[in-house]
């Protein structure tokens, strides 16, 4: 189990958006940003919706005009999670931002750094007792010509690290704008100090966990497209993470933000750090000894699992009998292939032997039947009742499919096949 690091408990919301609790013993929280323009009003409402509904606890949105921030005024009554106004350059948007209702500010000492300015912003969250973000990032910590001669200033501080004048930077940066915050006896503010470099990112958090007791808001900025951003996101917050350092997190894609809110939720739940929302789906990776079109098949059982389950049932898709059994062990309900057939079971039981047609509509009725068994209480998650025993998956066995269905396969007993 994973021992998390105390930080500051702050509150984000309101009755009708939901109060968030970022940090102290609070789960971690997913956010995400809305891609479309803010000034559209019904679009981004649209996408608050859909964001929220794919698992999102906050969303932030863009600000860079004031038509942006008037259209909050008409965005944050229709929508149920709480919203951040992300603010650069003009500080004069937090303050319209935070008069059309806004839950929580995003500030970047990068691009707001005037001190009477960042006051004003801090005095009206604190009229409203509304949190804020101090994010710095890699790219926008100092003006450029600055970063040049601080570099060669501070670069000392960590000189046996890589990005050490990176580091030294960005830490710096944050302890001066902090500083005002303190000035204001202001304490509700999450921090965040992002870069595209997986590795800094590991390293500038580790070291501000080790200064601040802010709630940290994880991330990598500009991780690029989903296919290898994940690999760049996932490394260096599952790494701080499991080290205990995060309580907030985004995932940032060059892509519809939904997966962001996946794929940090998943994260979330193989570290147990939530608890799983939805069903879970093990698939195997297919071989030779496929028979279906199991990655069409694996798509298809997604996406309806996502629109049909609720509940935290393990749903095991397997391309044959030879490992399937094993690697679907503990799955509540498993399908595993053979020639252009599929063997459905529940909890062990097999309840089915349907054409390939049909596999996808029954393994859905078995999970909602068996949802509806564990919501009325005469099943539980994660009972599995009958042991599967795996057929010798060398020599003339083959997939061994032909031989089960047929009655032939001496190991499969007690649980000889039979069209259902
Ligand atoms: S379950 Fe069967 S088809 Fe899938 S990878 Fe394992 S052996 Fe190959």
């Amino acid at each position: 189990m994973i021992q998390r690091r105390k930080t500051r408990q702050i509150t984000i919301g309101d009755d009708q958006h939901g109060c968030v609790k970022i940090g102290g013993d609070a789960p971690v929280s997913v956010q995400t940003m809305t891609a479309g323009y803010t000034y559209d009003v019904d679009r981004c409402v649209a996408e608050i919706h859909k964001l929220a509904a794919a698992g999102a606890d906050l969303v932030r949105v863009a600000v860079p005009e004031r038509k942006d921030t008037q259209a909050l005024h008409h965005i944050i009554p229709q929508v149920s999670v709480p919203i951040v106004a992300d603010v650069h350059f003009h500080y004069e948007r937090a303050l319209e931002a935070i008069e059309a209702g806004v839950h929580k500010i995003r500030l970047n000492p990068g691009n707001i750094s005037d001190r009477q300015q960042v006051l004003k912003v801090i005095d009206a969250c604190k009229e409203r007792r509304l949190p804020i973000r101090v994010g710095v990032n890699e790219g926008s910590i100092v003006e450029r010509k600055d970063k040049q001669k601080r570099m060669k200033e501070l670069g000392a501080v960590f000189s046996d690290n890589k990005h050490g004048h990176l580091m030294a930077i960005m830490i710096a940066k944050l302890e001066e704008y902090l500083d005002i915050f303190y000035e204001r006896d202001f304490y509700d503010i999450v921090i965040s100090a992002k870069s595209i470099d997986p590795m800094l990112v590991i390293d500038v958090y580790s070291e501000i966990s080790k200064r601040f007791d802010h709630p940290l808001h994880l991330g990598v900025t500009h991780a690029g497209p989903k296919e290898t951003g994940t690999i760049r996101s996932v490394v260096p917050l599952g790494s701080l993470l499991t080290r205990g350092i995060g309580d907030t997190l985004r995932i940032s894609y060059a892509n519809d933000p939904v997966y962001e809110v996946e794929d940090g939720l998943e994260l979330l739940y193989v570290l147990g750090l939530r608890e799983r929302r939805g069903a879970e789906l093990i698939a195997c990776p297919t071989c030779g000894r496929i028979q279906v079109d199991l990655f069409k098949l694996v798509q298809e059982v997604r996406k309806k699992l996502a629109e049909e389950i609720e509940l935290p049932i393990k749903v095991a898709v397997m391309g044959c009998v030879v490992n399937g059994p094993g690697e679907a062990e503990g799955a509540d309900v498993a399908i595993f292939a053979g020639d252009k057939r599929g063997i459905i079971y529940v909890q062990g039981e097999r309840v089915a032997n349907v054409p390939e047609e049909e596999i996808l509509d029954r393994l859905l009725h078995e999970c909602r039947v068996f949802q509806g068994r564990v919501q009325s209480g005469q099943a539980k998650l994660g009972q599995k009742v009958v042991e599967i025993i795996p057929p010798d998956p060398i020599g003339e066995l083959g997939s061994g499919f032909d031989k089960i269905a047929a009655g032939k396969v001496e190991k499969l007993t007690p649980l000889t096949i039979s069209q259902s």
